[in-house]
């Protein structure tokens, strides 16, 4: 599957807040976004105040960032919460949240929504039992989700948990097996689970043109 290959903490400066997406370095002093804020690109060619679409886009683009879902995936997830119950942005974003590469990292199994992609392009990650390779998959209410053998046995795995239990990323909508290395998923997420700031009326707005 396509995926963003460039400069990640680029992103950050370009969008203008920490997106975590380079897991433990985000939360040290390493962090570039501590050093540097300024978005990428020359000075000379930044505008002063931004346009109502140029809102809308930068919202867009920051949340396709945050979840690491390009164009036409991010349209489908659009497309797919128009037509679910309730409003459309919360459809949008759960829908995003219930994704199977994020559900790892909320779990605090990966580090990283990437590093949770990588677990499971690698065959890490079972779902019911079964081996799920695809990192778009949606999770269900019921579902169980378990590590693989040689995964969980790695130092990596319990050192991401108690990073993650310490910074309050584990959230709330499944049933975590004490050592944290499975969950069974007992609700869907809601809005109030995600505390990244995003303005997802105007990523509506942006589409409904
Ligand atoms: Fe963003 Fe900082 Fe993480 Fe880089 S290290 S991805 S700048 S939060």
């Amino acid at each position: 599957m396509a995926r963003y290959t460039g400069p990640v903490c680029k992103l950050c400066r370009r969008e203008g807040l920490k997106l975590f997406l380079k897991g433990q370095k985000c939360l040290t002093e390493k962090c570039t976004f501590n050093e540097r804020k300024n978005p990428p690109g020359p000075v000379h060619g930044r505008r002063g105040k931004q346009t109502g679409y140029a809102i809308q886009l930068r919202e867009k683009q920051k949340v396709k960032r945050v979840y690491g879902v390009l164009e036409t995936q991010f349209r489908n997830y659009y497309e797919k919460s128009l037509r679910m119950k309730g409003i459309t942005g919360e459809n949008l974003l759960t829908l995003l949240e219930r994704r199977l590469d994020n559900t790892i990292y909320r779990m605090g199994v990966a580090s990283s929504r990437a590093q949770a992609r990588n677990f499971i392009s690698h065959g890490h990650i079972y779902i019911n039992d079964r081996r799920v390779d695809v990192a778009s998959f949606q999770v269900r209410i019921g579902d169980k989700i378990s590590l693989s053998k040689k995964i969980s046995a790695s130092p990596l795995i319990p050192s991401n948990i108690t990073v993650a239990r310490g910074v309050g990323l584990v959230a709330d909508w499944f049933e975590l097996a004490e050592d944290g290395q499975s969950a069974a998923i007992v609700k869907y997420p809601v809005r109030e689970n995600i505390d990244i700031p995003i303005k997802e009326q105007v990523i509506i707005e942006h589409y409904s043109k």
